[in-house]
């Protein structure tokens, strides 16, 4: 039984879709600069919840949204709107600022094989349809008109703060309230009038003005899943301010639940602290790529910690991430050419074993434990197709094919070879390690030999 641990009840549950198709929703990014491996570990996570679902054969309906206007320099309405910041940085527009930086994740997201969601929706395509949501809360008496724009009045929905917000301490220690207008420091913006010089702004029945950032996640998820949502996803970041009010806006509107399971994924760390752009510790996945790590060395790194713990990132255990996948990938291709058999029983066993690790909440290092513990088996084809198998949920690539192995390399170890047949084993040596300091290693086999790039 397929189980996730939903931040809505605390607990761990088994997970069944509404319908036939699971709907699943994921905060996607503000594109205002370069995403950072931190921001790379929440789409990693959604990979894997997508992945795993799929392995259970169910289909899935899955958005993301890109954050392209509203999201404040605060997640709780205060600053300036991130694309303003940053257009004014860069000397850019805000449309041209979201498209540099919306390639950039796009680019790097492919890198990691991340499965990505069928909607990939920017929030400045859905205006109208934030105009109407925030008219239906208008409506229905949840909303309220301040000369600065509309605001969700948290009073009028008992359920405020279901995963864990604590509004009154909020209240009470809200620094010196900025907008006496509000009814409560917690209400939060649907929709902002901007003054005449703002640069990104819409006309409404309030005038013009632009989104909140929190309406655009409720009304992307309305307009491409509708009013039940099985899975939602988003950093622990997310939790207590932009998914309450998520919450919040969507079950007014609907007058119903709306999102059945909440999925938060910890923090990547770095030096035992937070990884962010103000404290100038954060690493790209560009800068990984100049100290000679490969996206997928990152990937592999992801699975060696549970979504749900803080994972410190430091070079040596991406150092140590990297071997254990170049180990990974050479014992899987001497299992490839194998000729033992796997008893029918043990690949049973093995196939449960893997099943019984990712079911249990995404356990991805007990699913990483079952798959070294496969691959030391006797070399066996078998050992191949369950690898292959699993790795519909691991992503990674184990097609390493000769055509991208250089010439050179490949005259390297044709001499080597040779030297070896001719019993000149001085010469072979210095062969294989002159081809290892290029970056490749050759393994031996009976009757031949294989090279794989590291
Ligand atoms: P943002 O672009 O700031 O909205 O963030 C995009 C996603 O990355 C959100 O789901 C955040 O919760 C997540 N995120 C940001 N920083 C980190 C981090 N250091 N570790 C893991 N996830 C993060
Ligand atoms: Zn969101």
């Amino acid at each position: 039984m397929l189980k996730f641990f939903n931040s809505l009840t605390r607990a761990k549950e088994d997970f069944t879709p509404h319908g036939d198709v699971v709907k699943m929703y994921s905060c996607g990014p503000t594109v205002y600069s370069y995403p950072h491996i931190g921001n790379m570990r929440a789409y990693l996570f959604m990979d894997n919840i997508r992945r795993t679902l799929k392995y259970n054969d169910y289909k899935i309906d899955g958005v993301m949204n890109i954050t392209d206007v509203g999201h404040l320099t605060s997640d709780a309405d205060e600053g300036e709107d991130k694309m303003l910041v940053a257009s004014e940085r860069e000397h850019k527009s805000p449309w041209e600022i979201a498209k540099f930086y919306t390639d950039i994740f796009m680019k790097d997201v492919k890198s990691l094989n991340v499965d990505l969601p069928e909607h990939i929706v920017p929030a400045t395509s859905v205006i109208e349809d934030i105009i109407a949501f925030v008219q239906g809360l208008l409506d229905k008496g949840y909303a309220y008109q301040t000369s600065k724009g509309i605001y969700f009045d948290i009073s009028k929905f008992a359920g405020y703060g279901q995963l864990g917000m604590d509004v009154n301490a909020k209240k009470a220690g809200a620094r010196i309230e900025v907008d006496g207008e509000k009814r409560h420091p917690a209400d939060f913006a649907l929709w902002i009038k901007a003054p005449k010089e703002h640069i990104m702004q819409w006309s409404s029945p309030w005038g013009m003005g632009y989104p909140g950032w929190h309406i655009e996640c409720s009304c992307i998820g309305k307009k491409y899943l509708g009013d039940y949502i099985d899975i939602h996803t988003g950093g622990v970041d997310h939790k207590t301010i932009h998914h309450e009010n998520e919450i919040a806006q969507s079950d007014c509107l609907e007058g119903h639940k709306v999102v059945h399971f909440w999925m938060h994924l910890e923090f990547l760390q770095i030096d035992g602290g937070k990884m962010s752009k103000s404290l100038h510790n954060v690493f790209t996945l560009e800068d990984l790529q100049n100290n000679g790590f490969s996206p997928e060395d990152f990937r592999y790194f992801y699975f060696m910690a549970h979504y749900s713990k803080q994972q410190n990132f430091t070079y040596d255990s991406l150092m140590s991430a990297k071997n254990s996948l170049k180990n990974f990938k050479l014992a899987v291709q001497e299992h490839k050419k194998g000729e033992n058999k796997l008893p029918q029983e043990t690949i049973n066993r093995y196939q449960e074993e893997f099943l019984e690790a990712i079911n249990d909440d995404l356990n991805m290092p007990v699913a990483l434990a079952v798959c070294q513990k496969l691959l030391k088996e006797p070399k066996s084809q078998d050992v191949y197709r369950l690898i292959m198998k699993f790795n519909e949920v691991l992503g990674l690539d184990f097609e390493e094919k000769e055509e991208q192995i250089p010439a050179e390399i490949k005259a390297l170890a044709e001499q080597r070879w040779q030297a070896k047949q001719n019993k000149n084993y001085q010469e072979a040596d210095r062969l294989r390690t002159e081809i290892e300091a290029k970056g490749y290693t050759i393994k031996d086999r009976k009757d031949g030999y294989d090279i794989i790039k590291n």
